[in-house]
């Protein structure tokens, strides 16, 4: 019997493994301090996988209940959810911005796996397999047995090690795998076309990164190896997690998560601009007019100016980032925030000098200095020489262009 409240997409391509763009640090002999530790117990968790799009009408309810898991006791202890966000229904009219194609090829190989010729939303894969229970409202099934203690730790240079001491020798020959999912949690999105129209959507563990690490045995049984964090932080999440989990011979052995703590969502981010990975994003207009209302739309890529002291930031003291509204780059902290008395947000130097471009404007008749988020070309605003000290600067900006985010926006620890 075919149920109708998923929607099926055709598997066309079944190749045997999504190539994953990764990179792995190399453990160096002075190991700097850990700034946080995920683990498991010995007792095996389960990986429960869901396959998810925005553009879909059948997914909000299936993230309904994954996003239940958020307040349940067996969170992290013996479930760990990931929601991957897939690209094949972003036709339908609305483009889905944590959507990858490799995990959308990621949901196509376990298909090819179970010879089934097609991938359907919402889509649930419990330690590998196919799960039709949530479709037919049974319970979470509990895994059992032993499988042995799994620990992520993220260290003070930025870099994740993961150790697994497995319970028993592993079933095939090839060694065990490490893969590590960084979730955002608390994503509201407002959806404004597509199948999903008007509502607005929360989103908790979703995968905003993931890489896998062949491990390597090293003394007695303990399988290690390590990563570093690569995410594209497109929306400010309210909270950080981190999936991890063991694969041998491709199939789940072993599953640890938890929520990320301040100072390890900083140190992973760090090293991420520290290499200089956070990409560019090139989005078409379509869909830069999808992800913005039509007044961020009008100001970050139309270039267009707020009107003086309209905006949401002009009168705004809170301790705190302003990130750009469309890509989530941190540009300006409240700490460089004076009062300029000219209407618009006023700063005297952004966070990171790379984290903002610079481009002559001479538009309307005068010679002005454009200022532009590095990371997605967003029109932010203009900078001028009569600031403030120390710098001398005034970055007159758009409040259209920003999102305030809290000094405590994330201290929401366990
Ligand atoms: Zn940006």
């Amino acid at each position: 019997m075919e149920r109708k409240n998923v929607r099926f997409d055709r598997v066309e391509r079944a190749t045997a493994l999504a190539l994953l763009v990764c990179t792995f640090a190399v453990a160096s002999n002075a190991a700097p301090p850990p700034v946080q530790s995920i683990t498991s117990g010995s007792a095996r968790a389960s990986l429960l996988e869901l396959y998810t799009s925005e553009g879909c009408s059948s997914c909000p309810p299936a993230e309904a209940w994954l996003s239940s898991l958020v307040t349940s006791d067996r969170l992290w202890k013996d479930v760990v959810p990931v929601a991957f966000h897939v690209d094949y229904w972003d036709h339908l009219g609305w483009v889905d911005v944590f959507a990858k194609p490799e995990y959308s090829e990621r949901q196509r190989d376990y298909a090819a796996a179970w010879k089934a010729d097609r991938v359907y939303t919402p889509g649930f894969v419990m330690n590998g397999r196919e799960w039709r229970g949530w479709l037919e409202k049974q319970k979470l099934p509990t895994a059992s047995g032993d499988a042995g203690a799994l620990a992520f730790t993220v260290t003070s240079d930025g870099v994740a090690t993961i150790q697994f001491q497995p319970a028993a020798a592993p079933k095939s020959q090839a060694p065990l795998v490490a893969h590590v999912a960084v979730l955002g949690a608390g994503l509201s999105r407002k959806i404004n076309a597509g199948e999903n129209k008007g509502k607005t959507l929360v989103h908790d563990f979703v995968v905003l990164d993931y890489q896998s690490t062949t491990l390597r045995t090293g003394s007695g049984r303990t399988w290690a190896g390590s990563t570093k964090w690569q995410a594209e932080r497109i929306d400010t999440p309210t909270r950080y997690a981190v999936a991890v989990w063991v694969t041998d011979n491709r199939a789940p052995i072993q599953a640890a998560g938890g929520w990320l703590e301040d100072q390890a969502v900083r140190e992973l981010s760090m090293s991420d601009e520290r290499n200089e990975t956070m990409s560019k994003i090139n989005k078409s207009e379509t869909e830069w007019k999808e992800l913005l209302t039509d007044d961020e739309y009008r100001v970050a890529r139309e270039k267009g100016t707020e009107a003086p002291f309209t905006g949401r930031y002009w009168n705004h003291h809170e301790d705190g980032v302003y990130v750009c509204v469309a890509c989530g780059q941190p540009l300006f902290s409240s700490a460089t925030k004076f009062d300029s008395g000219t209407g618009w947000p006023s700063f005297y130097e952004p966070v990171e000098r790379q984290n903002v471009d610079d481009y002559s404007d001479t538009s309307h008749g005068m010679v002005r200095t454009e200022v532009l988020c590095s990371r997605c070309d967003s029109h932010l605003g203009h900078v001028f020489d009569d600031g403030p000290r120390p710098t001398g600067l005034r970055y007159c900006i758009n409040s259209v262009s920003l999102k305030f985010v809290p000094k405590d926006g994330k201290d929401q620890k366990k």
